[in-house]
């Protein structure tokens, strides 16, 4: 490399021809395209890059480096050699773009700014040789992008003076403004510049140029950039770099456009060349929507050679990443450029595709491909979808942007949809079209509707990367937003609050809510038994679903890490099963003990016909106990113990007391009533979570658990009597100390004991303690000592190691935090590797020093979770355990953790 600076350490300018795409680091991911595009030979404009170390010095020295505008005029010299044009010359000057563009892509996040170079006398000279109207339109957009980035003016000042103009001269659109009306126009908005910011344009072209550089630094700190960041999980330390590049213009009459393509189908995958473009345009009309677009096989009718030359591009650039790629082009009186590349944004059922044609394509090998998805995109393949047969006619069409199907509450704006959003409200953020400032509302909603834009629209690329439902282009839909409502074809309005369905797979929106319905991937993937041969999946009849199931079953065939479901009831380990878990790893007993049957236990607390309550419940535990063993035949089954709070099975005590108050207010004492008052005062805890519950009722009221035990025994019994193969497993929750534990499973042990003998069986049933307290994980060796497994309830020990409520955080102060950005991330739903992944590693460590056998499982939310699994699996558990249509996504993310981690495995072959 070569780079355009003296310094040993990281350069801050590099020429395109000088980089390359190896170079995202110090390049961004746009520079180190627009590089490696120059490299292959492409139609790049000229260029560079000043780097994010650049950027970086900027941010932390609060000003620029020394040596950028030393090293920022050697490059332009450079640039304006090659070009052999020059900046600010008046009779054929150069015009630049200066555009961000960061390490990982952060779509519209940051800021442009174009024409650079513009000047009053360059304005003369470009409006001689190219005409006055583009001269004008392009010192206009100079003037606006330059005011709002560089000197921070209120970008709708400017919107309204362009809409006034539109006014006056009675067209719709800027297009149609005249140069008179355009150098108005630009006039207007230079005392705007004036007016608010108290400077003009510089007439010097290197100083616009140099200004616009570190207005791009600084977009990397604003607002949305920012929170864009937080959401994706982007390092706050990375900064951007900046690009300038030479001006191609797309809107020079009908020969020139602008067009944004992928080398295939970003939203269903298929393997044809998909894009918008636009005639007379430059590249933000494309993407804002504004106009309606022709596709590339109306662009290869209406331009032949150029569409033939664009296709051959497109297929060098997904040969050399070996990927899909997605590019930004401008044709300028039939000469075509291409502006940018970067790996292309698809949508979940994409990305299934797409990898597993590139693998049949000899492109990669299936390990590259289990790589090229994740488990958020298998997640949100099954999400379920509308009803079919419910005849219900759609209100409006538009394009299917990034499926799904999801019911919700219309709203017109972001800041309503983050309200709503954050009291629980499900919103479909309907919208004219979206911009980056919109993305809080993206965000909150379940749903996005656009009337505006193609399927590279804003809303379109962020709902796909968000996992949203999302119809853009809905033909008919005007939004009025400050009337809170939108008009829909056939004079039909959705006023804000109103039901509305959408179909991101269709493109449908309905007015309503609609019945939904497991996606078509979740039922295939239930009907596939994944253990048998023969690849069942093969045969069905969408390329999506197959593609699934293939990576699914390479994952299964790599995997080292079990997976188990936490299930209760005969129809959730029916499902667990059919979704392919290999046990259950968590079944919860409280519910047996809820509803109706909290009677019971109040007889058993109170003491009231307390034998004969004791073994109502034992035998309802039995049958149920019986049915889930059978469901998992052959399979271990963790039933854990009892574990709420007491209280949670008694009257409610607000309800007893306004009870008991009234009946004494009207001279009739209920006596009954009052003496089951004094008995749930007697159990009422200020802080239940940390109190009675878990191992510690053993001590309150140790029939009911040993009743739960003895169940399961016999349930055992009775199954293995009948020919089956039961594998039951109990474990103990909430376990701070080991004589807590001791105490348990001696208890434990005598009622298997007790049932084996009485039915002349050997029982066998491994025991297990969870570690869900700190204080559990950090005497684990000695809780080795007693057990055949650890289980990690890494929601209470989340709780407990935090010291923030489960139920209460996020609505009091964890949705604040992440806004503010105090913490990125919800340790609930994604491990705390730092503090909680730090006592399971010590856990694990210690627990197999005492007994190297022993069985490490996660049964806690994180173990469904696609980003935690593999910081649970690099700690050393065995097994994860969750809930059972998140099995599939832990059956995927251990297949990838065990490629990822074996860096140079072997390749995968398939089963066909
Ligand atoms: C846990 O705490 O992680 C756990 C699995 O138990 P529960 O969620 O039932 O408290
Ligand atoms: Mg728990």
């Amino acid at each position: 490399m070569t780079a355009l600076t003296t310094a040993t350490s990281t350069p801050l300018v590099v020429a395109f021809a000088d980089g390359d795409g190896t170079m995202a680091e110090i390049l961004g991911g746009k520079g180190a395209g627009l590089a490696q595009m120059t490299r292959l030979g492409l139609p790049v404009p000229g260029g560079f890059t000043v780097t994010t170390a650049a950027c970086r010095e900027y941010l932390r020295e609060g000003h620029e480096p020394e040596a950028l505008a030393g090293e920022l005029a050697a490059a332009l010299t450079r640039l304006e050699e090659t070009a052999g044009r020059a900046l600010g010359d008046p009779v054929d000057p150069l015009l630049v773009s200066v555009r961000s563009g960061a390490r990982f892509s952060m779509p519209g996040m940051m800021e442009t700014i174009l024409d650079v170079g513009l000047t009053d006398e360059v304005v003369t000279a470009v409006a001689a040789r190219q005409g006055a109207r583009f001269a004008w339109d392009s010192y206009r957009r100079l003037v606006q992008m330059y005011g709002r980035t560089v000197l921070g003016v209120d970008a709708a000042l400017f919107e309204e003076r362009l809409a006034r103009a539109r006014a006056d001269a009675g067209v719709a659109t800027d297009q149609e403004l005249s140069a008179t009306a355009l150098e108005e126009v630009t006039s207007d908005f230079r005392r705007l510049l004036r007016e608010h910011a108290g400077e003009d344009l510089p007439q010097d072209p290197r100083e616009q140029l140099h200004r616009a550089v570190l207005a791009v630094f600084a977009s990397w700190t604003g607002d949305r950039a920012r929170r864009y960041r937080a959401h994706e999980g982007i390092s706050e330390d990375l900064g951007t770099a900046v690009n300038i590049v030479q001006m191609v213009f797309g809107n020079r009459g009908r020969r020139s456009g602008s067009g944004v393509c992928f080398t295939r189908n970003p939203a269903t995958g298929d393997p044809v060349p998909y894009g918008d473009y636009l005639v007379d345009a430059q590249g933000e009309d494309v993407v804002n929507g504004s106009r309606r677009t022709m596709d590339l096989a109306e662009l290869g009718a209406r331009e032949p050679a150029l569409h033939q030359e664009l296709i051959g591009h497109l297929n060098t650039l997904e040969r050399h990443y070996r990927d899909v790629c997605d590019v930004e082009f401008t044709v300028e009186e039939g000469r075509l450029w291409i502006l940018q590349t970067r790996v292309g944004k698809r949508s979940p059922a994409a990305a299934f595709r797409i990898a597993c044609d590139l693998h049949d394509e000899g492109v990669i090998d299936l390990d590259e491909a289990l790589c090229r998805v994740d488990g958020h995109q298998l997640a949100s393949l099954l999400h379920p979808g509308f009803a079919t047969d419910s005849g219900e006619q759609p209100v409006a069409h538009g394009l299917a942007a990034s499926p799904g199907a999801a019911t919700g509450r219309a709203v017109f704006d972001a800041v309503t949809a983050m309200e709503w959003g954050r009291r629980g409200e499900r919103v479909v953020l309907v919208r004219p079209e979206t911009s980056p400032d919109d993305l809080g509302g993206l965000l909150a909603a379940v749903a996005v509707v656009t009337a505006r834009g193609g399927l590279t629209s804003h809303a379109a690329v962020v709902a796909r990367g968000l996992g949203r439902t999302c119809v853009t282009g809905v033909e008919g839909l005007e939004v009025d937003e400050t009337g809170r409502r939108a008009g829909l074809p056939g004079g039909l309005t959705l006023a804000e609050g109103d039901a509305v369905s959408v179909d991101g797979s269709t493109g449908e929106v309905f007015l309503g809510s609609r019945e939904v319905v497991p996606s078509a991937c979740a039922t295939a993937i239930r009907s596939w038994s994944h253990l048998e041969e023969g690849a069942p999946y093969l045969s069905h009849p969408d390329p999506t679903v197959r593609s699934v199931g293939r990576l699914l079953a390479h994952a299964d065939r790599r995997r080292t890490g079990g997976v188990r479901a936490n299930a209760e009831t005969p129809t959730d380990a029916r499902a667990a099963r059919e979704y392919g878990a290999e046990g259950i790893g968590l079944a919860r007993t409280e519910h047996m003990l809820l509803g109706d049957r909290r009677t019971l236990v109040e007889q058993v607390v109170t003491g009231d016909e307390r034998a004969a309550a004791l073994v109502r419940i034992e035998e309802l535990a039995r049958v149920e106990f019986e049915q889930i063993l059978q469901e998992m035949d052959g399979l271990p089954t963790v039933v854990r113990l009892l574990d709420p709070p007491l209280h949670e099975f008694l009257p409610d005590l607000v309800d007893l007391e306004v009870h008991t108050a009234v009946a004494r207010a009207g001279g009739a004492p209920d006596a009954d009533a009052e003496r089951r008052l004094v008995l749930v005062r007697r159990w009422h805890e200020q802080n239940p979570m940390l109190g009675l519950r878990g191992v510690r009722l053993l001590a309150a009221v140790p029939e009911l658990v040993t009743a739960q035990v003895r169940a399961l025994a016999e349930a055992a019994v009775s199954l293995r009597a009948r020919g089956l193969d039961p594998r039951p497993e109990v474990m103990v929750p909430l376990v701070a100390d080991v004589r807590e534990l001791t105490a348990a499973l001696t208890r434990i042990r005598d009622e298997v004991d007790g049932v084996a003998t009485a039915h002349g069986a050997a029982l066998q049933v491994p025991l297990g303690v969870m570690i869900e307290l700190p204080r559990a994980a950090l005497t684990s060796g000695r809780l080795a000592e007693e057990v055949d497994f650890f289980s990690f309830g890494t929601n209470d020990l989340t709780q407990t190691t935090w010291g923030m409520s489960r139920d209460d955080a996020e609505t009091s102060f964890l949705a604040a935090y992440r806004e503010s950005g105090t913490l990125a991330t919800d340790p609930f739903s994604t491990l705390d590797d730092v503090g909680v992944g730090r006592l399971i590693r010590l856990s694990v460590q210690e627990g197999r020093l005492t007994r190297p056998t022993l069985g490490l499982g996660v049964c806690g939310e994180h173990a469904g979770d696609p980003d935690s699994i593999h910081l649970l699996l690099a700690a050393g558990v065995d097994y994860l355990s969750c809930s059972p249509p998140r099995v599939p996504v832990a059956r995927l993310e251990a297949g990838r953790y065990a490629v990822l981690s074996t860096a140079g495995g072997a390749t995968g072959s398939d089963t066909r």
